[in-house]
């Protein structure tokens, strides 16, 4: 039973970002795991995250959706949160997965007005999470933002070090998951240490690409200047978010796992912007067109194109990618259900 929760909390992990490009919503941990109207369950759980990742993930209809998690310092000594929950959260934090700030409720309005991050909660304007079918249920409730500020982009466009050398969120080394919203308080400050950042330098150029597998989005991911990205069914390097690789392996059906090759198409910023290069055994076709692509020359991609590996499996920015029409899955499908039992659909 431990091992499965275990492996929930893994999966919710996966699910948590610091990069407000990636990002699809903000919300404050402290609220989400007391939201007992959920489950009716205990006062306080980090299921409830899953519950509203997942809610997040059907509303926009796509799967492996990411949110920017802050988190209240109370809460990580809130005895009503199991200790095992407090730990993972804690390594979360130390992680860079979440942020652990002293007063969440303006740090989240802060990552709503500057960082353009629609908020996720009970109350407040922007996406409410409510109780219903399947746990929670998302519904707009105001406006809602859509991208960053002025005052935002300029903050982003630099690279910040924190002065703390324990620091995940400001090391000047995340390139692959790139960097949290700075906090402003005259200065921008690390939101963790309240420590005034160090301006690094221009941010790396950046843009967010997907993964659509038969219709669905399955994940978006970050292509940065500082480095190339690998796509394919099983790319050399990590199997986390953070390495520059993408996993295509577990979404591919039989005839995809033989067309697609273990390193496909490796995607860049060049002097001419997002480029992709097909490195395959079988080739990649671009869209509108379908024109197979040179193999082994960068080729620029529009705006507006993707490129298909195989059918049914391409890559190109979110909005070149219809939302697709498909069931998501769950963040919590392994949830065991002696502990813990989603209310009926
Ligand atoms: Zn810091």
């Amino acid at each position: 039973m431990r091992f499965e929760v275990s492996h929930v909390l893994d999966a919710i992990e996966r699910r948590l970002t610091t990069e407000p490009a990636l990002a699809r919503g903000v919300l404050d941990l402290a609220e989400v795991v007391r939201y007992v109207d959920l489950d009716g369950g205990r006062p306080a759980t980090l299921l409830r995250l899953g519950m509203v990742v997942d809610a997040l993930a059907r509303h926009l209809a796509e799967e492996g959706i990411q949110v920017y998690c802050v988190v209240d310092k109370q809460l990580l000594s809130d005895l009503d949160q199991p200790s095992s929950e407090r730990m993972v959260i804690r390594r979360w934090a130390d992680d860079g997965h979440v942020e652990v700030v002293q007063g969440s409720g303006m740090r989240v309005r802060e990552l709503n007005e500057i960082a353009g991050l629609p908020i996720i909660s009970r109350n407040l304007p922007g996406l409410a999470a409510l109780p219903g079918a399947g746990g929670a249920v998302i519904t707009v409730r105001g406006p809602v933002p859509t991208a960053p500020s002025d005052l935002g982009r300029r903050l982003m466009s630099r690279r910040w070090r924190c002065p703390d050398p324990e620091c995940a969120l400001f090391a000047g080394m995340r390139v692959a998951v790139g960097q949290p919203l700075p906090k402003l308080r005259g200065n921008p400050l690390c939101p963790r240490h309240d420590l005034p950042l160090a301006d690094t330098g221009p941010a790396p150029a950046q843009d967010v690409l997907a993964v659509r597998v038969n219709g669905v989005i399955k994940q978006r991911f970050l292509v940065t200047g500082a480095g190339p990205v690998t796509v394919g069914r099983a790319p050399e390097g990590n199997w986390d978010s953070d390495s520059r690789s993408i996993v295509l392996g577990p979404w591919l059906d039989e005839g995809g796992v033989k067309a697609v090759s273990r390193n496909h198409v490796v995607v860049a910023f060049d002097h001419s912007g997002l480029s992709v290069k097909d490195v395959s055994m079988n080739g990649a076709w671009i869209y509108p067109g379908g024109d197979k692509i040179t193999p082994r020359q960068p080729r620029t991609l529009g705006p507006a194109e993707y490129i298909e590996l195989y059918p049914g499996v391409e890559i190109g920015r979110p909005g070149s990618l219809a939302a697709g029409t498909g069931t998501v899955g769950s963040v919590l499908v392994d949830a065991p259900t002696m502990s813990f039992r989603l209310p009926p659909a």
